[in-house]
């Protein structure tokens, strides 16, 4: 047996199922020099089951989903402000808790990576509201939900959808009645080194620790511009250096420039929720910078969990074509400069990233010049 997954960088999206379902428990998640986690099998353990090759969920499905589409804004502003979207995943949470049902979602850790959690009280939903750019590792918890849906307990488990594929595939097709799947558009995820670098930038800079941190403010940033705040020494910092590296594509796992979640035969999710970019074309009324959710109903149990939020939300429906961005049908592009910008990297971690700014900065001019 091949160490498969260690060839195939593009073809894992580190998801650990393999570790969690191999036999004799061969494989473990290995940390790349990018920080991003790969499995590695322990040739000296493994029986040549071919049972990780088997279940690997990075493969193109052919589900039919329903496909039926809206522009959603939380009734109130407060959810809106605080969310990174419209905040209808705030609206799907309430209710869930209110059946005394189980949220399963991504956080910051006490040193800022990014982790699954399990939450039942609404005053912990905070944690998990906004997204957070750095890939977050889920297959420590999937024992857990699986308990929890054997308890009779309603489960909303939220993620990237290489994630929710992994869910899906995890939790016995029995259980999956009370399993509620949301899964966020995905651009693409980094591993831990760049941001953990970063912070360790600002808190040499301003000679104090960095207590919190938060993604794109709306408040600071408005919805469609990117950047990072830091607590440290009192005050708030905010900088646009680790988005401005984040969009320019270069800190991504290899698996998101070959991703096969891009099609809609091959969602596993019940609702898929994302930024509705384009909302000034389809749904104008909802345009306002804030923030306004694209909602896809795939199944017949994200229709029905929808019905239970509409006295929560505003929304309207919407047609496919105007609700259309990259993200949710292609691969992000490998930039031509990934190999330089890690060669770069291990000599100078900060240059680095405030040279690529610098060349993003350029490059975004010369486009709009040419009128791209
Ligand atoms: C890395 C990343 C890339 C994204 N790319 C796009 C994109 O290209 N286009 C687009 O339309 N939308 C994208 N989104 C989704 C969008 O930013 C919002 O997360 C989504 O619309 C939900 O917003 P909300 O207002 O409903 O609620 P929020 O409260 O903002 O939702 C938070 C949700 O995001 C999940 N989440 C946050 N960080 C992560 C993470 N690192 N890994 C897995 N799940 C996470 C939480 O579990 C929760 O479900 C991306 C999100 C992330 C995290
Ligand atoms: S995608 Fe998941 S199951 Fe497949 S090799 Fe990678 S970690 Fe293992
Ligand atoms: S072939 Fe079987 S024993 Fe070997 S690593 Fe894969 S699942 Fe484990
Ligand atoms: S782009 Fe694809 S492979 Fe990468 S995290 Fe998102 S769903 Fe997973």
């Amino acid at each position: 047996m091949q160490n498969f997954v260690k060839k195939e960088k593009r073809n894992c999206c580190g998801c650990g199922l393999c570790v969690k379902l191999c036999p004799v428990k061969a494989i473990e998640m290995v940390e790349d020099e990018e920080g991003i986690q790969y499995p590695e099998i322990n040739e000296q353990k493994c029986i040549k089951c071919g049972k990780c090759k088997r279940i690997c969920i990075f493969r193109k499905g052919n589900e039919e989903t329903l496909n039926i589409r809206y522009a959603v804004k939380h009734k109130d502003e407060k959810v809106i402000m605080s969310s990174r979207s419209g905040g209808v995943f705030t609206a799907l949470c309430d209710y869930i808790l209110s059946k005394n049902g189980i949220i399963y979602g991504c956080a910051l850790d006490e040193k800022f990576n990014a982790v699954h959690i399990k939450i039942d009280k609404k005053s912990e939903l905070n944690k998990i509201n906004k997204s957070k750019y750095i890939q977050s590792s889920i297959y420590q918890i999937l024992d857990n939900v699986k308990e929890n849906l054997m308890a009779n307990k309603k489960v909303l488990f939220s993620g990237t959808p290489c994630q929710i594929a992994a869910v899906s595939e995890y939790i016995p097709s029995k259980l999956h009645n009370n399993l509620f799947l949301i899964e966020i558009v995905c651009h693409g995820v980094p591993g831990n080194k760049v941001f953990q670098d970063y912070i360790k930038y600002i808190e040499k800079k301003e000679k104090s620790k960095v207590e919190k941190v938060e993604f794109r403010n709306k408040k600071v940033f408005g919805w469609h511009n990117s950047g990072e705040s830091f607590f440290t020494d009192s005050k708030w910092i905010h900088t646009e250096d680790y988005m401005t590296v984040y969009n320019s594509n270069m800190i991504l796992r290899e698996s998101c420039y070959n991703c096969c979640f891009k099609d809609k035969h091959t969602q596993k999710s019940d609702i898929t929720i994302g930024d509705l970019w384009g909302v000034e074309k389809s749904a104008p009324q909802f345009n306002d910078n804030k923030g306004t959710s694209l909602v896809i109903i795939n199944s017949q149990k994200g229709k029905d969990i929808f019905e239970e939020i509409k006295k929560d939300i505003r929304y309207c429906q919407i047609e496919e074509k105007l609700s259309i961005q990259d993200a949710l049908i292609t691969p992000t592009k490998r930039p031509k400069l990934k190999n330089i910008f890690w060669l770069l990297y291990k000599i100078n971690e900060i240059l680095t990233i405030k040279a690529t700014v610098i060349y993003v900065k350029i490059s975004y001019r010369i486009a709009r010049l040419r009128g791209k």
